[in-house]
């Protein structure tokens, strides 16, 4: 497993790789949630790239890029084992060199959910993400279903800039109470941790009553609101039940359909989600 950080090095390597190219990105401290795209990527690809880059564009000025979690030798030690060939760390000064100017904005489907509460959020990893696609040239590209806005909308600008590349949607992974895995869970305090289950408690009720034949999309709305509500510890920030390729919300649920919500539980915002249909 070779380690690289300058653009040079890295197409000198891409260059010398044959056969299909995978790619994961990510922003690293790397969980269980990562490691199952990279090795759904070395099941289905000759070699695998995975990039490290928290990248400042995608936060907000009120954000947490400056506390994100970091550990680069950690996340190698994990890597390495699953048979990942290349690991590239580019620098800020790298992806955005002084005056940098140029932009990826996906547009209607960026706007509700995650981009209505952080504005810009998704400029930042579209660009980023078209930036990771030029450079390592993938055949096929990794990403998880705990984002899926991001999904959604990374699949939009593919098929939009006609990027020859597949991109791979892969289940959330969960701890064993069904916590969503997320770099972000280190902030949780033990209490706050045992409170944030509660997105899976009010997802798991708004499903139930999805399955005992329930369709009215704002009675499922409201059940996961109770839900949330019986949980001091968590502030909603929003829930919806939305159209799984438009995202925008119902008002009944006819075909696929996405509940997802974002949760502040203390300081750390998070976010979950369940496809029905
Ligand atoms: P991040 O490092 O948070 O940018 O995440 C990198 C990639 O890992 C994204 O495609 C995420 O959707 C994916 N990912 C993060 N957490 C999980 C999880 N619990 N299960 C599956 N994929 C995940």
């Amino acid at each position: 497993m070779r380690t690289i950080s300058t653009l040079d090095d890295l197409r000198s390597a891409r260059l010398s790789f044959s056969g299909t190219v995978g790619l994961v990105p990510t922003m690293g401290y790397l969980h269980e949630g990562h490691l199952s795209l990279v090795r759904r990527a070395r099941e289905e690809c000759d070699r695998v790239v995975v990039s490290i880059f928290v990248n400042p564009t995608q936060f907000g000025p009120s954000e947490d890029l400056a506390k994100y979690p970091r550990d680069l030798e950690r996340d190698l030690s994990l890597l390495e084992p699953l048979g990942t060939d290349l690991v590239w760390t580019p620098s800020a000064e790298i992806m955005y060199p002084k005056g940098y100017q140029t932009w990826v904005e996906v547009e209607a489907i960026s706007r509700p959910l995650e981009g209505a509460m952080r504005p810009g959020h998704f400029r930042g990893v579209t660009t980023v993400v078209a930036k990771l696609f030029n450079a390592v040239q993938p055949h096929r590209a990794y990403f998880g279903q705990k984002d899926a806005q991001q999904a959604a909308v990374i699949r939009q600008m593919t098929r939009d800039l006609n990027f020859p590349i597949k991109i791979v949607i892969c289940p959330i992974v969960r701890e064993a109470d069904g916590l969503a895995m997320s770099s972000r869970n280190v902030y949780l305090d033990p209490e706050q941790r045992k409170a944030a289950t509660v997105l899976f408690r009010s997802l798991s009720a708004a499903k139930e009553l999805y399955e005992a034949g329930e369709r009215n999309a704002e009675t499922l709305r409201g059940k996961m609101k109770e839900v949330l509500a019986g949980e001091p510890l968590a502030e909603m920030q929003y829930v919806s039940c939305a159209d799984y390729d438009t995202l925008e919300e119902l008002d009944e649920v006819k075909g696929k359909a996405l509940l997802s919500m974002a949760v502040f539980v203390g300081k750390t915002r998070l976010i979950d989600n369940f496809v029905l249909g």
